[in-house]
């Protein structure tokens, strides 16, 4: 028997605004001395009150729109109640039936929701201590739920690797898997193929889902899924069910392990917080965030090949790395670099294979050192050297001006080889040709 694997995503995004969700610290915590960026809001003390970040909710509705998602009119936010030391208030300020956005996609994959949260805290383990560090706790975490729409591990990847770049374009956050500001959640059952045959594809989705917690790198998304998908096939195949639950990705042994059963939403007894009016978004509002909303990459991609004509591979390579796409954008689009008939393909060749590290590369000084290069390899040399001997045979008289001191001539000796090379080389360096030239004579 025949099983494939239905796959959904939770991704949680740490949004980069200047203070945290629902206080004035600092957003930023990377890196910083344990709770140094902390207050009685993000430390969860009796009485503090939350006010929502406006920022978070404007770049989590700008994300929404991106997906293609409907802005729901009305939100609101309510309390998740679970208990975990990292977690001081005994709830998370998330959403529950009214999210930001709801029903988009990104590529072939359907989005059910995008809605806004606090981050927790971060347990630190040493030797038999255990450290709770605050800082991160209340970042703005935007999260993004997928619809069961994977059927392989390939999949998965593509699509968490396309929507890290489409929150890079948007500029509201790092997504940095590293730092954890972009954290992969996703849930895998195994079905039979023959229950596909129905024309409705939910139809034949099996009863129970495996829930992979906090994946930090694309690497270990993919083994994760890849394990889940073979425990749970050897399973099946040995006439088990597998077992509703959430499990934890062991990094070193590339296995998972069990850490939940069967948790539902009654579980965190969801209710409305008290504390923040519901909101409600005009359609002012929303148009006005959609216009903020750049070229994305599959647009990018597209004007790459067809407006600056470059290869599908080149045209992958830059919208997959900002810098080099900033720096291409930035050369191509400079006055020398059309005047000297330098083509798109050429410069991505160049910002390609020939920077290595793009910080610090101005794109004036990238396209002076392509003309120059340019210049050269226009002309052949041979060819060059044969003009430049038949310019000074040609002009006793200013090769004698030279001689005598004359620097206009040399100038007009260059301009003769430039002419019939129709300008297509390096004045400086036929000048240093005519000079040795004329020494020897
Ligand atoms: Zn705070
Ligand atoms: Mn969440």
């Amino acid at each position: 028997m025949n099983y494939e694997p239905i796959i959904g995503v939770e991704v949680h995004v740490e949004l980069a605004t200047k203070s945290k969700m629902f206080c004035g610290c600092p957003a930023d915590h990377f890196g910083k001395e344990p709770n140094s960026v902390t207050c009685p809001v993000c430390l969860g003390l009796p009485g503090a009150l939350p006010v929502p970040n406006i920022k978070a909710v404007e770049w989590a509705i700008l994300l929404g729109l991106a997906l293609g998602c409907t802005i729901n009119e009305e939100s609101k936010f309510d309390r998740k109640h679970y208990f975990y030391p990292d977690l001081p208030k005994g709830y998370q300020i998330s959403q529950y039936d009214q999210p930001l956005a709801t029903g988009g996609s990104l590529g072939n994959i359907r989005i059910r929701r995008v809605h806004l949260e606090e981050d927790t805290g971060k347990l630190q383990h040493q030797g038999n201590d255990t450290f709770v560090d605050f800082n991160r706790s209340g970042v703005p975490l935007a999260e993004i739920v997928t619809e069961p729409d994977f059927r392989s591990v390939d999949e998965v990847d593509l699509f968490v690797k396309k929507l890290q770049q489409m929150v890079r374009y948007l500029g509201i956050s790092g997504a940095d898997m590293e730092k954890g500001s972009m954290r992969i959640e996703p849930s895998i059952s195994m079905r039979k193929v023959e229950s596909r045959k129905s024309k409705v594809e939910s139809q034949g989705f099996p009863n129970y889902r495996v829930e992979i917690k906090n994946i930090n790198s694309f690497k270990f998304a993919r083994n994760a899924i890849a394990y889940e998908i073979e425990r749970q096939t050897e399973m099946l195949k040995r006439g088990e069910t597998p077992t509703q639950q959430t499990r934890g990705f062991v990094e070193s042994k590339g296995i998972t392990v069990a850490q939940r059963e069967k948790e539902e939403a009654h579980d965190y007894r969801y209710f409305p917080e008290p504390d923040i009016p519901p909101m409600r978004f005009t359609n002012d509002y929303v148009e006005k965030i959609k216009m903020q909303i750049p070229t994305l990459p599959d647009e990018k991609k597209n004007e790459f090949i067809e407006v600056n004509k470059l290869s599908e591979y080149q045209a992958k390579i830059l919208v997959g790395d900002m810098g080099k796409m900033n720096l291409f954008q930035g050369t191509v689009s400079l006055a020398s670099i059309n005047q000297a008939n330098i083509s798109g393909a050429t410069v991505a060749n160049w910002v390609i294979n020939k920077v290595t590290d793009t910080s610090g590369v101005v794109p004036a000084h990238l396209a002076e050192q392509i003309i120059a290069s340019q210049k050269i390899s226009n002309v052949d040399e041979t060819l060059l050297l044969e003009i430049i001997h038949k310019i000074i045979t040609d002009n006793p008289k200013a090769v004698e001006d030279y001689k005598n001191g004359k620097e206009q001539a040399l100038g007009f000796l260059v301009g003769q080889v430039l002419r019939q090379i129709k300008g297509k080389g390096d004045a400086q360096g036929i000048s240093a040709i005519i000079k040795r030239l004329i020494q020897r004579r």
